[in-house]
């Protein structure tokens, strides 16, 4: 695996990659590392397919708040170069936020309304910071396919109208959220959690497999479906729930049922962490959709 801090160097790796071999296509993973089974996933997925596979780590500023936790955001590099490594992955970017970001930057990528919808609701500027960052690795590296995981469902339906919006050429591959045995979905703040507020966060994934168990038991309004995912979750000991919605998985506009297909998401505290989930409802009755 081949460690890249510039961009210049990147892109000309990336072009030398691309080059190499007619059928030989170029995957990007992109993260901000403290690595876990969820991220590994993703390089597996690419690996899958003949791509060559480059990851990123980068601890993007722009995404965070002023009070959020970017300082003390999990930072374990050595650990997560041996996981890459061991995956197979070909190229590892991981700039300096001065290289990302020299003085006088001033060009933002904004999705205004879907990135104001979620998570974008209650941290503004998250998904411009996202979208900005994202923007960038996919200049630097031209991937010809980029992969996401669906843990982020906000983030995939943003990108997904940055990439169709502004004609980037290249295809988001969007993977399965992966869990712990005990349904918690694995997430880099999960280390925040003591020991009891990791038993108490499981209320996010109960109560979303509670709605998901109603709809295959024939429920479609999504204001009783609404009710039941609020049932615990409102009333969980040491849990502030900060949103839970029933949307559309493309614009994240509320839906009145999840016939046509509808993305379950939450996000609440526990404690000082905070954490979100989702479930995607596949469409029922895709004849009418
Ligand atoms: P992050 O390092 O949190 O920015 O995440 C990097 C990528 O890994 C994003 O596309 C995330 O959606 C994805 N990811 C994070 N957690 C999981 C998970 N539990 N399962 C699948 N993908 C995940």
């Amino acid at each position: 695996m081949r460690l890249v801090t510039s961009i210049d160097e990147m892109r000309r790796l990336c072009k030398a990659i691309r080059c190499e071999a007619e059928h030989q296509t170029l995957a990007l993973i992109p993260t901000m590392g403290a690595l876990h089974e969820g991220h590994l996933s993703l390089i597996r997925a690419a690996r899958k397919s003949p791509d060559r596979v480059a990851a990123s780590i980068f601890v993007n500023p722009l995404q965070f708040g002023p009070n959020e936790d970017l300082s003390k955001y999990p930072r374990t590099f050595e650990e997560d170069c041996a996981m890459l490594e061991r995956e197979g992955v070909d190229l590892l970017f991981t700039p300096t936020v001065e290289e990302m970001y020299p003085a006088g930057t001033q060009t933002w990528v904004d999705v205004p309304e879907i990135g104001g919808r979620l998570d974008g609701a209650s941290r503004p500027g998250h998904f411009r910071g996202v979208a900005t960052v994202v923007t960038k690795l996919f200049h630097i590296v031209q991937p010809d396919r980029a992969f996401f995981g669906q843990k982020d469902a906000a983030q995939v339906a943003i990108l997904q109208a940055m990439v169709r919006d502004l004609n980037f050429d290249l295809e988001i591959v969007v993977c399965p959220t992966i869990r712990d045995e005990d349904g918690l979905a694995l997430s880099s703040r999960n280390r925040y959690l003591t020991a009891e507020e990791r038993k108490r966060a499981l209320v996010l994934s109960r109560s979303l497999r509670k709605v998901e168990r109603a709809v295959a038991e024939g429920q479609h309004a999504a204001s009783p479906l609404y009710d039941l995912l609020l049932q615990e979750l409102q009333t969980a000991d040491g849990i502030r729930l900060d949103y839970a919605e029933i949307v559309d998985p493309q614009t994240l506009e509320p839906l009145n049922d999840v016939i046509c297909g509808a993305l379950v998401a939450v996000a609440a505290w526990v404690g000082t962490t905070r954490l979100i989930d989702n479930i995607l409802i596949t469409p029922r009755k895709a004849s009418v959709c």
